[in-house]
């Protein structure tokens, strides 16, 4: 096992660092005053080949899937608001990928990007009010009317929402049926019936735009639905028939696969308080001398320190996962993102408690960092929703497990699979590799 980096990811990671350093960070504060789209750095992101399908692509190659947690991490680590602006519609890009036919990925992936100097936005449509973590009681309808869907009802909390050039929209074609009974939808902007509703005033990532999303009689044709029509009837005659699909409903699919990627955002949000801190800490002194050679600094600087590093060790385990196809039966990818959240929410108010009253000001990034780092305990699956999903998995892995081991224990002695000293590996293997799947 070989934790470090490859040179190729090093230099990507060094690639991402200055364009955060020197394209994001000198505008971060004015975006985030005024809550304005950061259109000069999403173009810009362009042209350093940093938001594109090139970039796309280079994420979608990597056999260790290290390029998506570094890039998300170091454009993070220049604004968190900006660094979602420019990358949200990744989400949507992972929601035509997870759920749509090839030619479906090739129709609608560009859409979610542009192609050439021309800039586009993805958005991904799920949550409504009450039905957020929730997700099996979403309430927005697709009702086929002969070769066209019609889409009725209203997203709230979208990111690019109103800006986006094509919106994935999660809807129910059959309420009863919960999540079984759901469907992922492509609806391009300027289509009739789908309008921006209440742009969201928020305390952070306030340069990443998010609103309602107002679908009213919103007509699309019948192939704008996601995996196509035979799919979806597969789907919903195994659901009535009460078979189980095996298998996540598509906005669950998508959100595990972006989960380590939401982790390293997080992170990245951490390592620029704490980088800053030092920085700053560097020419404190007090009565006792300088702040940084003071043991009660040190403990604190230590604990931020290690607390980072852990997390990052699972947002990588996590991201290789889910690139090799090894199953999170253990729940590894919500964990990621439970941790980072959590240390980065905790690390920046205890790095603004060493700093003393300046980080009470508008004048300290600290402040910054503070609000914008709450977020990562909500979406995209909730701390609270993350640690159910983590238990939920943990206990049927157990279960799972033992079950396999009394298996192997009732069998004869001398048996194939029952002898020798390597049968605790192979049952912990072979329970490994079971894919258990969060609901
Ligand atoms: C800035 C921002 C951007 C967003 N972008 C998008 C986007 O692009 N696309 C999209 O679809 N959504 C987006 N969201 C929505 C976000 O994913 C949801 O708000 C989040 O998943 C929480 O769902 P909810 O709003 O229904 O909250 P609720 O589920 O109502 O949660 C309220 C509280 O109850 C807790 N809770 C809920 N259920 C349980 C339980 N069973 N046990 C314990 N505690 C529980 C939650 O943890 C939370 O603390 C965004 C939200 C924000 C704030």
């Amino acid at each position: 096992m070989d934790f470090r980096l490859s040179d190729e990811q090093l230099e990507f990671k060094d690639h991402c660092r200055r364009f955060a350093s020197e394209v994001i960070r000198p505008v971060a504060a004015q975006h985030d005053r005024d809550q304005t789209v950061p259109w000069d750095a999403i173009r810009k992101a362009r042209e350093w080949g940093l938001n594109d399908m090139e970039n796309l692509q280079r994420m979608g190659m990597d056999p260790d899937g290290m390029f998506g947690v570094i890039y998300s991490e170091e454009l993070h680590w220049g604004c968190a608001g900006i660094a979602l602006a420019i990358s949200a519609s990744s989400l949507a890009a992972a929601g035509i990928a997870s759920s749509g036919t090839p030619e479906q990925i090739g129709q609608w992936l560009p859409e979610c990007f542009g192609i050439g100097e021309e800039i586009k936005l993805g958005a991904y449509a799920v949550t409504e009010a009450g039905a957020g973590s929730d997700v099996k009681s979403l309430r927005t309808t697709a009702k086929l009317d002969g070769d066209e869907w019609v889409l009725n009802g209203t997203k709230v909390f979208i990111s690019n929402g109103g800006i986006a050039d094509v919106t994935v929209v999660i809807a129910t074609v059959d309420p009863e049926l919960g999540h079984r009974g759901q469907a992922s939808f492509v609806v391009p902007k300027g289509t009739p019936g789908l309008s921006q509703g209440k742009k969201e005033d928020k305390i952070g990532i306030r340069a990443s735009q998010t609103t309602e999303v107002v679908l009213e009689d919103c007509r699309i044709p019948v192939d704008y639905l996601l995996g196509g029509m035979d799919k979806l009837n597969r789907k919903l005659e195994k659901a009535r028939s009460g078979a189980s699909t095996g298998r996540q409903s598509g906005a669950l699919a998508t959100f595990e696969i972006t989960r380590p990627m939401v982790g390293a955002s997080a992170l990245g949000i951490a390592q620029a308080a704490y980088e800053w801190t030092l920085g700053y800490l560097e020419s404190q002194s007090d009565e006792n001398g300088p702040l940084l050679d003071q043991q009660r600094v040190q403990q604190v600087l230590a604990d931020v320190a290690t607390e980072i590093e852990a997390a990052r060790l699972l947002v990588y385990r996590a991201a290789w996962m889910g690139r090799a196809g090894v199953p999170m039966t253990g729940g590894q990818g919500s964990m990621s993102k439970l941790k980072a959240g959590d240390v980065t929410m905790w690390a920046v108010p205890t790095l603004m408690d060493l700093v003393g009253p300046f980080a009470q000001t508008t004048e300290c990034p600290l402040e910054k960092w503070f609000r914008d780092a709450k977020i990562y305990q909500i979406f995209e699956g909730t701390a609270q929703v993350q640690r159910l999903v983590v238990s939920r998995m943990q206990r049927q892995e157990y279960a799972s497990q033992h079950k396999e081991a009394a298996e192997v224990l009732e069998q004869p002695p001398g048996s194939s699979t029952g002898d020798s000293g390597g049968t605790t590996g192979d049952v912990v293997g072979d329970a490994a590799k079971k894919t258990v799947t969060p609901a």
